[in-house]
């Protein structure tokens, strides 16, 4: 039986990739798709500029938009995925949970509540149940969780990795493509033979959101991973893709064979959409490269190369697709994680 499920910010690049991502998928069916007051009551068609590269699913296009609220989104619903920008996210997702809905999340709000489970499947999928205590301080029959920042979720698998030898420091610096910043986000005058050394909020989102991913669950709280983290943030002229150089400390020993033969067997998980291997390794000092790899297992897994000895430590690169893998596959997967734990 399939999960009937909505899609919360549907026009946008993010909403768009759901729609690629959720139409063929077995275990969820798409019963409604949401925007602004300006699309609500419109035929999708009609109000999404459809960018991907797959044509818009017939049933999908002649669907009519409805507004973000819960009165507009049918009962039979079980399950939304919110890719609503983030000061929307922030007051409209509470009173979809308060109404029943579980929403799978990419908007940044409330991603380091205490009681709101921020996962990576594959790295920390036993902060799940955090939503027990979310449900018992909310007074909720719906529940909140999010996925992490896309340039976050690109390294942190890589360092997850990593953790046996006791991380302590890390440095990394993104290069990040444009589709990160939304359909309306950087202007071609901006952007073309230029890179922009800042991006706006993500520079903290990389360096609170790893502790908390690598941090550990104890059936009431998470405690952060107690490792220093350094980013910097800049926004370079790909169309997809988060390319992003890391310098990593540890307490034991850290030979960058190891670190390449921890990363290529690092576990992938049993869920339709993790990729095995989830971290592909190059022996190449040039790889990965956002147009030859962001599409590696379908846009869900992370690559990397170039590992070598630095005066700080491993030194490596890594890349991931940011709105499949660090977007809308990041909340798809996040919505079979629930499914598997018996939440929807
Ligand atoms: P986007 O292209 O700007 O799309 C925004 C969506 O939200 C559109 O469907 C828009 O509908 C809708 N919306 C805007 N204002 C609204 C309102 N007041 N009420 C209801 N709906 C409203 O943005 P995006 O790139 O898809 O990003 C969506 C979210 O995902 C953001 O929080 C972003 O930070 C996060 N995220 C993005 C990426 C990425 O790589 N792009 C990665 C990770 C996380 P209309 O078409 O009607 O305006």
């Amino acid at each position: 039986m399939t999960v009937r499920v909505g899609i919360l910010g549907a026009t946008g690049a993010v909403g768009q990739r759901l729609i690629q991502l959720l139409e063929p998928h077995p275990d969820f069916e798409i019963a409604a798709l949401t925007a602004s007051d300006a699309s609500a009551g419109e035929a999708y068609r009609d109000v999404a500029k459809w960018r991907v590269d797959t044509p818009i699913p017939d049933a999908v296009a002649e669907m009519t938009v409805g507004a973000t609220e819960p009165d507009a989104v049918p009962n039979d619903v079980d399950l939304l995925f919110s890719s609503l920008p983030s000061s929307v996210g922030a007051a409209v997702e509470p009173d979809f949970c308060e109404a029943g809905y579980v929403v799978s999340s990419n908007s940044s709000n409330s991603r380091m509540a205490a009681d709101v489970p921020l996962i990576i499947p594959e790295v920390n999928a036993d902060h799940l149940d955090v939503l027990e205590v979310q449900r018992d301080d909310r007074g909720w029959d719906g529940a909140l969780v999010k996925n992490p920042n896309c340039s976050t979720i690109t390294f942190v698998p890589t360092l997850a990795a990593l953790t046996e030898y006791g991380l302590e420091r890390v440095h990394v610096a993104t290069l990040q493509a444009v589709s990160g910043a939304g359909y309306d986000g950087v202007t071609s005058m901006e952007i073309i033979d230029n890179a922009i050394p800042h991006i706006g909020g993500e520079e903290d989102k990389l360096e609170t959101e790893s502790k908390r991913l690598l941090g550990t669950f104890d059936g009431a709280e998470i405690t952060q991973h107690e490792m220093e983290v350094a980013a910097s943030c800049n926004r370079i002229a790909t169309l997809d893709g988060h390319l992003e150089n890391v310098w990593v400390e540890t307490d034991e020993d850290l030979s960058p064979e190891a670190a390449k033969a921890a990363m290529a067997d690092y576990p992938a998980l049993d869920l339709r959409s993790s990729p095995d291997p989830l971290i592909h390794v190059f022996d190449d000092l040039d790889r990965p490269q956002p147009r030859l790899d962001r599409t590696l297992g379908d846009g869900m897994a992370v690559s990397a190369g170039g590992h070598r000895e630095s005066t700080f430590g491993l030194q490596y690169n890594c890349l991931s697709h940011n709105t499949i893998r660090g977007a809308a596959g990041a909340s798809v997967l996040n919505g079979e994680l629930l499914l598997e734990n018996g939440y929807l």
